[in-house]
């Protein structure tokens, strides 16, 4: 509770522009779990070790004995000999075998857990983060802490890690985060800084990010540029010895445009920081994260992964049976910014009787040449006609309305269908259908 209590003041004494104000604070149904963590490196940043404490809720009708914390830094290497992300002497529970990949491990709770009530969980952490140019991974003396964090499972749902798309579903939480490093290794991260002090040549940096489903970092000798958005959020910019300052400008010039459509459009981004990260990735061209992305230096995934600050950060939804949610919206909104491809006006593009806007990672997984074109180029497509077909000021109220109920909650698909069709008496039964859009 301490934690609750701390951050609760923090928000109340530091309203920083962009930070949530009380007009933009949770529904009163979102109650945020607490994370106070705190890890130090060795010399490079590619190793952490230290411990996570998190004040967890039930937040289901029925009495709960057990949670799942997900390992996702497990989700490429498995249960490999050394792993990438261990726990051990827990207090508050008592873990159990590790399942899914070593990806999850069960934790038997110590007092079984009524309804709405609270308890606090804690362990110790070891992440050293594998050579790999991912987001979680590290390239040469920079390292990327995407999804390294262990974080509760909702519910007993345990879907497996998935390297072409997302399996992550996070309740919103609010975090305090100790990071001890060598001064000379910046640690960008989600959140804003409260405090560094240094100690000999190693600094310990002290973040506060409240209302964010998750924590991402990344550690090495970035370069770094600064801005600010029209709306007043800060930009934070760090770059790899492979790119130039320019580059990392004309970056930032993409996420600060994004972040003043967003709010625009949209709804308040209601934070005070935006970290960008600038690498080279193998596989993917960028990820991203609550007030942090990483990004190769090109214009579409700068404004695609900002554009998730709204669709994935503060609308959340389940990732692994609905990437269409997230994934669809932020690139419709990339091409609000950067242009319709030609080809919508040709789209959808079924190349599998089982392709479908709405199918789940479990579909795109065994058929990863489609979700590309099924979730990024189809499901975009579906949003443009949708605009043309219901206009484009019914579009705006339509996606301000969803995001002012879901905010910091996690929507289903109905939810986001029904928000378009209760602004227009056009109904969109046969839309939905001929764009394979129609699952729970
Ligand atoms: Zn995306």
């Amino acid at each position: 509770m301490t934690v609750l209590h701390a951050l609760s003041a923090l928000l109340l004494l530091t309203p920083a522009p962009g930070s949530p104000s009380p007009d933009q604070a949770p529904p009163d149904a979102v109650q945020p779990l607490a994370y106070d963590v705190s890890l130090s490196s060795d010399s490079t940043g590619a190793r952490w070790d230290g411990r996570e404490r998190i004040v967890l809720r039930n937040p289901t009708p029925a009495t709960m004995d057990r949670i799942w914390l997900r390992l996702w830094g497990n989700g490429v290497d498995g249960c490999a000999a050394t792993r990438d992300v261990t726990v051990s002497a827990f207090e508050g529970g008592v873990p159990g075998t590790p399942a899914v990949g070593c990806t999850a491990v069960p934790v038997h709770l110590n007092r079984s857990l009524p309804p709405g009530r609270t308890t606090t969980l804690a362990f110790s952490l070891t992440i050293r983060v594998p050579e790999r140019a991912d987001r979680f991974g590290r390239v040469g003396p920079y390292a990327f802490l995407g999804n390294a964090l262990p974080v509760p499972a909702i519910g007993d749902d345990l879907p497996p890690y998935v390297s072409n798309g997302e399996s992550f579903q996070t309740p919103t939480s609010n975090f305090l985060v100790t990071l001890d490093h060598p001064a000379a290794v910046a640690v960008p991260a989600t959140g804003t800084v409260l405090t560094e002090s240094r100690h000999g040549d190693r600094l310990t940096t002290r973040i506060a990010a409240p209302l964010v489903r998750d924590f991402a970092w990344a550690a090495g000798p970035f370069g770094s540029v600064t801005g600010q958005t029209s709306t007043g959020v800060r930009l934070r910019t760090w770059f790899t010895g492979e790119v130039t300052a320019d580059t990392a400008r004309t970056v930032q010039a993409d996420v600060q445009r994004t972040l003043e459509y967003g709010a625009a459009q949209y709804g308040a981004y209601p934070y005070p920081e935006m970290d960008t990260v600038i690498g080279g990735f193998d596989g993917f061209q960028g990820m991203e994260y609550p007030n942090f992305v990483l990004t190769e230096p090109a214009d579409l995934p700068a404004v695609h992964e900002t554009a998730h600050q709204w669709w994935y950060a503060l609308v959340g939804n389940d990732e692994y049976r609905h990437p269409w949610m997230d994934e669809a919206l932020a690139q419709y909104t990339s091409e609000k910014l950067l242009g319709t491809p030609a080809y919508c006006a040709n789209a959808p593009f079924w190349f599998d009787p089982g392709m479908r806007v709405d199918a789940g990672m479990d579909y795109y997984a065994i058929h990863p040449d489609f979700y590309p074109p099924g979730v990024y180029g189809d499901g975009a497509c579906m949003f443009h006609e949708l605009e043309s077909l219901i206009g484009p000021d019914a579009m705006r109220t339509a996606l301000r309305d969803y995001l002012a109920r879901y905010r910091f909650a996690i929507a289903e698909p109905a939810q986001l269908r029904s928000a378009f069709q209760a602004v227009t008496t056009t109904d969109l039964t046969a839309f939905w259908q001929r764009w394979r859009n129609t699952a729970d």
